[in-house]
């Protein structure tokens, strides 16, 4: 039995992870639940779970959550930073599923992976932010990071019984998002409406406007880079907009290795929870022939330049990638809010980029004081 704390358990990873959950109750227990805002949702999962210990972002959803879950409910509820920190550390948890959204979930994973627990990866920001923080930990307390993301599953599939010294190159796949075939007019009228509209995946809001821009691959591209300690120069995106083809590895000798299944998160999230075990499928498997075709292109510098900006934020490195991932969830937002056009999400966080003055090396503090100065800086921008 492997024994699970949740961060993000009420978004789109979480609730994806809890129906794996329920469907093999034999494997997994979920110790702790890790939500934001949704206390309802919440209340649910704790009925339906019973983990021992719940976890919200706020002192009243604290409360609601008590009055919800009624007199005599048994579950520790706690709440924001030391109530994150205590669930990701619960002595009788194996793994942590990190599936917050954005840098909130840094601080509570580096906690696990000091813990020794196993980590299934999702939240990609936190090796955006701090790889090289948290992969060194990782390497120090024996800990797995075991990929969700469906690229970096792909990749580590692919690399299974490898001999590391012949990969040659990393390739991502993206599948172009809503905005793949739409001129720069179109992109610049584009609302929040049609940017989360994604053709292949569904997925939190603040992924799927990633998606839209690219900046999505471009986190993945630094993600990579650290999960599999290759420079972020060998690793290519390759657009394939039926999102089929989850990634692929070439090796020196010309070949190339690929993961292909049906778009759903699902198989990648089982793949971390009970690797190197595979669990039998109960989604439906993917039929080549009624598939019958799937395309490749290059990406559109031009178009999406937010792909370029994170080529950049892992060529220089140190503070840099965090400044990018920071000054991105604030566009993010602040798009999302209607209070900026899409096109200023890219031109944004370049010209916070640029202001930042690059610290090398930096320490997980050196990394929030960064995160900090972006997120302000962007704000002013806005
Ligand atoms: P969602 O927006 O659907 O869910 C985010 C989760 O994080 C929710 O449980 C939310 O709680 C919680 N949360 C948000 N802000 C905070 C905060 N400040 N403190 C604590 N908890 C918080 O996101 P996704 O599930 O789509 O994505 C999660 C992560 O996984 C992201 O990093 C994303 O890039 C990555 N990922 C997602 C994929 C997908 O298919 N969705 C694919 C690959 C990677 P609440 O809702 O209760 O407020």
């Amino acid at each position: 039995m492997k024994c699970l704390t949740i961060l993000g358990c009420t978004g789109s990873i979480g609730t994806n992870t809890l129906e794996i959950v329920a469907a093999f109750p034999e494997r997994f227990d979920v110790r702790a639940l890790c939500a934001g805002k949704n206390v309802s949702l919440l209340t649910d999962q704790v009925r339906q779970f019973g983990p021992e210990l719940a976890v919200v972002l706020d002192e009243a959803g604290a409360c609601e959550l008590d009055e919800r879950l009624g007199r005599g409910h048994g579950v520790r509820i706690l709440f924001g930073d030391e109530g994150y920190r205590e669930a990701a550390t619960l002595s009788s948890v194996d793994m942590v599923v990190s599936a917050m959204v954005g840098a909130a979930g840094l601080v509570p994973t580096v906690a696990a992976i000091e813990a020794g627990k196993a980590i299934a990866l999702a939240n990609k920001e936190v090796l955006v932010m701090a790889g090289d923080v948290v992969m060194s930990l990782a390497v120090e307390k024996n800990v797995p990071v075991l990929p969700v993301d469906s690229e970096h599953s792909a990749i580590f599939q692919c690399l299974q019984g490898q001999d590391r010294r012949f990969l040659a190159r990393i390739h991502l796949t993206a599948s172009g998002g809503p905005f793949l075939n739409s001129s720069r007019n179109e992109m610049e009228k584009a609302g929040p409406a049609e940017a989360l509209s994604h053709p292949t995946w569904k997925m939190g809001k603040k992924i799927s406007i990633d998606s839209a821009t690219l900046m999505n691959k471009g986190l993945e591209v630094i993600e990579a880079a650290f999960l599999f300690a290759v420079s972020a120069a060998d690793i290519e995106v390759v657009v394939h907009p039926q999102s089929i083809i989850h990634s692929l590895v070439s090796f020196v000798d010309g070949s190339l290795l690929a993961q292909l299944s049906l778009p759903d998160m699902k198989g990648a999230i089982a793949y971390a929870l009970s690797y190197p075990e595979r669990l039998t499928s109960v989604e439906p498997t993917l039929d080549l022939a009624e598939l019958g075709q799937m395309t490749f292109e290059r990406p559109d510098d031009e178009r999406f330049p937010c792909l370029g900006l994170a080529f950049e934020a892992a060529r220089q490195g140190g503070t840099l990638p965090a400044v990018l991932n920071a000054a991105n969830e604030i566009a993010v937002h602040a798009f999302l809010d209607e209070r900026m056009p899409f096109f200023r999400i890219p031109a944004l966080i370049e010209d916070v980029m640029a202001r930042h003055k690059v610290m090398t090396s930096p320490a997980l503090s050196d990394i929030m004081d960064a995160d900090v100065w972006a997120r302000q800086t962007a704000r002013e921008m806005i």
